[in-house]
């Protein structure tokens, strides 16, 4: 018996990074899995690296900053695999950099649509199906920055921080009712995220300020995701976990 044997679960943002690698752990796990993304091509990557290895996912195109999106996203879920069990709110940006007085107003609702209001709206639709299921597990994608500050990115810090504020809430109001909720910090990782955003001398930078001395692979993130939606963490909710080489100890 697998760990997510019999489970159904949505990942968002699961075309690429850190996204990625958590489809594909809950595959591996036993998981059948919808892989979301607003990128075509790089969600059914995802789906055909699964299926190569024998696990079960579909894709569902679907925008995770909209409302629509995310109901459109757990409906399929529901009506492919007939439940919802698990899902990990990903899908998210580092959007424009600008110290705060100049960050353009655009910019700062771009990154508030995806990083923050599309975990709720994911959380909101995704909640309802799970308490006709009878429980489920939601894990949301923060970031160390859902603990200390971003330079020049204050839409990035305040999206996270707020993710981890959502997930508090929900677990408290939903831990009565068989659902956890966790949000995961990580650290800086290698994906494409990081390379579209920083410059070669950031990225050296920024791998000093881990005390590890590198910086994170998305696989190592996955495990976390994977043991927050199993139940070896079933006493674990409204809980923020870094994953960070040591960054936020320093
Ligand atoms: P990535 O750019 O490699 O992947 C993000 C995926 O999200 C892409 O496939 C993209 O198409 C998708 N996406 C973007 N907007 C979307 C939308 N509106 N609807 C649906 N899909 C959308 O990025 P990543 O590094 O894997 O980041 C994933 C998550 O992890 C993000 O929430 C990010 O903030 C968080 N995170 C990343 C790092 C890092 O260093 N890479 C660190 C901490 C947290």
């Amino acid at each position: 018996m697998k760990k997510l044997d019999n489970k159904v679960a949505i990942v968002t943002g699961a075309g690429s990074g850190i996204g990625k690698a958590v489809a594909i752990a809950y595959a591996t796990a036993g998981a059948k899995v919808v892989v979301s993304d607003i990128d075509e091509t790089g969600g059914k990557e995802t789906v055909a690296s699964i299926t190569k290895a024998g696990g079960d996912a579909t894709f569902f195109k679907a925008d995770a900053s909209t409302s629509e999106g995310n109901a459109a996203l757990v409906a399929f879920a529901v009506a492919t695999y007939g439940k919802l069990d698990i899902a990990c709110n990903n899908a998210g940006i580092g959007g424009e950099m600008n110290l705060a007085s100049d960050y353009s107003l655009e910019g700062w609702k771009k990154v508030m649509d995806i990083n923050l209001n599309g975990v709720f709206y994911g959380c909101k639709h995704q909640l309802t199906a799970m308490e006709n299921n009878g429980g489920g597990v939601i894990v949301n994608m923060a970031s160390i920055h859902g603990m200390v500050a971003a330079p020049q990115s204050a839409a990035y810090t305040t999206s996270k921080h707020g993710v981890v504020g959502l997930t508090k809430n929900i677990g408290v109001e939903y831990g009565p009712k068989n659902i956890r909720c966790n949000a995961v910090g990580p650290g800086y990782i290698n994906t494409p995220l990081l390379e579209h955003n920083l410059s070669p001398e950031m990225l050296a930078m920024l791998k000093d300020k881990h005390p590890i001395g590198r910086l994170g692979e998305a696989d190592e993130v996955a495990k976390l995701v994977l043991f927050l939606s199993s139940d070896d963490s079933s006493f674990m909710t409204g809980g923020y976990y870094l994953i960070d080489g040591g960054y936020t100890a320093v």
